[in-house]
């Protein structure tokens, strides 16, 4: 059954016409500043750091779960980003809040176990912000983190579940503690070659990837979450990833033309498709997702841009971005991986790549779509037959589907040189 539009249509102005009107980046910036701290001061209320639960079951049986994308290791990314805005943050001290959060994922992963091993869903990703959060016990995390690696938890090659998310949690130890990331290069590669050599067909020519037996593409299931991380190893492994291998000019040479393919499967409203075999079918152009649809894309695209400097990476990047000025107010609400913040980040992508104030503008009024009564009236109302509760995600204050997430999100639109997605870019 056809369900009507899944976006709110866009009501607010676009920069220019915005500007004319007498609006500002900067005013914009501050009234985000006083969404931000309503928003937080609630999520602090109903969800302080030593909680353990899946934050928080709209059902009120929240059950004890460590993983970052529904349960309390998101606190340890939300509060480390509440915490870089305040006045006189130094990065280098670990706040009490933080502190907390980490021990009390720490303490469910290693009570509860991990089936896979992952930054969303696995204990890795609590073991990678532990190497760069316990500075006094790193190197006991660094190994946790590398006995994460076994065929039986490393099976999927996905970001989700399977070897890219994992090696996103190397590299993301790598980048914010170097002296471990030394440690793990031998890691790195290995990971790296086997998420490379599993996409290869016979002729070595492109990467193609399928979960659970079906061709997916986008950033959680699918190629493009796996291009990212595969992007994202090569940038970070400038130098010494891969050195002195004929393999290197075969994998950058395969990527690139992996790259060039998904630009192909782009649709003509400049959407990308959930699965490669509905590329061409307009009637599947539907999901404007972080997860399935143009928000991942872009974020990989602007990645791959960066590395290869090709300007239809970034044309393509661009055409995704105008569409979701259009369709990405999502009724599904404010989260990550399916909701308006994700599509917030992947402007701010495009503004750190391009520099244009017109990617800024776009970020910032969708933090202003947060507390916005014609944008939230329709999510609040948005039947949702996936959710236990209309309008409301089952994990409402979680890092990938609620509060926690869009809080990263307002942090982010107002430090824009630093914004990263969570678990998606360094
Ligand atoms: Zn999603």
């Amino acid at each position: 059954m056809e369900r009507g539009l899944r976006h709110v249509l866009n009501r607010f102005p676009d920069y220019e016409q915005g500007l004319k009107q007498g609006e500002t980046l900067a005013g914009l910036q501050s009234h985000i500043r006083s969404i931000l701290q309503n928003k937080a001061a609630l999520y602090s209320q109903r969800n302080p750091p030593s909680n353990s639960l899946e934050i928080s079951s709209v059902l009120d049986d929240s059950r004890p779960d460590f993983k970052l994308y529904t349960g309390c290791g998101g606190n340890i990314v939300v509060y480390k980003a509440l915490n870089s805005l305040q006045a006189n943050s130094n990065e280098s001290v670990v706040s009490a809040q933080v502190a907390t959060a980490l021990k009390a994922a720490l303490r469910l992963v290693a009570n509860i176990g991990s089936r896979v091993a992952s930054f969303y869903t696995g204990g890795a990703g609590i073991y990678a912000l532990a190497v760069e959060l316990d500075r006094e016990n790193w190197l006991q995390h660094v190994q946790s983190l590398a006995g994460e690696w076994t065929p039986a938890k490393n099976e999927d090659n996905e970001v989700l579940f399977g070897k890219a998310g994992y090696l996103y949690c190397l590299l993301y130890v790598n980048k914010h503690h170097p002296e471990a990331g030394l440690q793990l290069r031998g890691l790195i590669e290995e990971v790296a070659e086997a998420l490379f050599e599993a996409g290869f067909g016979e002729d070595r020519t492109k990467l193609t990837y399928l979960w659970r037996g079906k061709d997916y593409l986008g950033a959680a299931h699918g190629t493009i979450g796996i291009l990212q991380m595969l992007l994202l190893a090569l940038k970070e492994g400038e130098g010494w990833l891969f050195a002195g291998e004929n393999t290197l000019n075969d994998y950058k040479e395969a990527l690139q033309r992996t790259i060039d393919y998904v630009c192909d499967l782009q649709f003509p409203s400049g959407n990308f498709p959930s699965h490669v075999r509905d590329a061409g079918n307009p009637e599947r152009d539907k999901l404007v997702h972080f997860c399935h649809g143009a928000p991942g894309a872009i974020l990989t695209l602007c990645t791959a841009y960066e590395y290869f400097h090709n300007p239809r990476f970034l044309a393509t990047a661009t055409r995704a971005g105008d569409m979701m000025w259009e369709k990405g107010l999502l009724k599904k609400g404010n989260g990550l991986c399916h909701g308006i913040a994700g599509s917030g980040y992947a402007f701010l992508a495009l503004f750190r790549v391009t520099g244009a104030e017109k990617w800024l503008w776009r970020a910032l009024k969708f933090g202003e779509a947060i507390d916005t009564a014609f944008v939230q009236d329709e999510v609040t109302r948005w039947s949702d037959p996936q959710r236990r509760v209309v309008g409301v995600p089952d994990s409402p204050y979680s890092l990938m589907e609620g509060l926690g997430g869009t809080l990263c999100f307002l942090v982010d639109v107002l430090q824009p040189e630093k914004a990263r997605f969570p678990g998606f870019e360094l």
